[in-house]
């Protein structure tokens, strides 16, 4: 259980609160939004609707992706992890579908590949 022992801290305590909550927010939207645009692709790719730059971006990812240790069939495996190309930091596999992944103009590969 949370203690505060004056109402500034809890003044404190609430608006760190609400921050992570703002940011798990804004996190999660942003996702969602990843998804839709990414699904929304492969579907417009399908029916021969999808714009060139974007088809071209995704060939181009493809390439990374294709000769990646982390895929695991169509997916960014969660089990295996690799390091960040600029960064360093281990990281673990998004757990994206590939195909819908990089047909998302504002995903990003989280090795920081593409
Ligand atoms: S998104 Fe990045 S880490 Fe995942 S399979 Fe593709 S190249 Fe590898």
């Amino acid at each position: 259980m949370l203690s505060v022992e004056s109402p500034l801290e809890w003044f404190e305590s609430l608006h760190y609160s609400i921050t992570i909550l703002i940011i798990i927010t804004q996190n999660t939207m942003s996702q969602i939004h990843q998804i839709l645009e990414g699904w929304g692709n492969v579907l417009k790719s399908t029916i021969g609707l999808l714009d060139e730059e974007t088809q071209k971006l995704s060939v181009d990812r493809l390439l990374h992706c294709n000769s990646c240790d982390m895929r695991t069939s169509n997916s960014c495996d969660t089990s295996k992890y690799g390091y960040h190309i600029k960064t360093g930091v281990r990281t673990y596999g998004c757990g994206c579908n590939i195909a819908a992944k990089t047909l998302s103009r504002s995903s990003q590969c989280p090795l920081g590949k593409w």
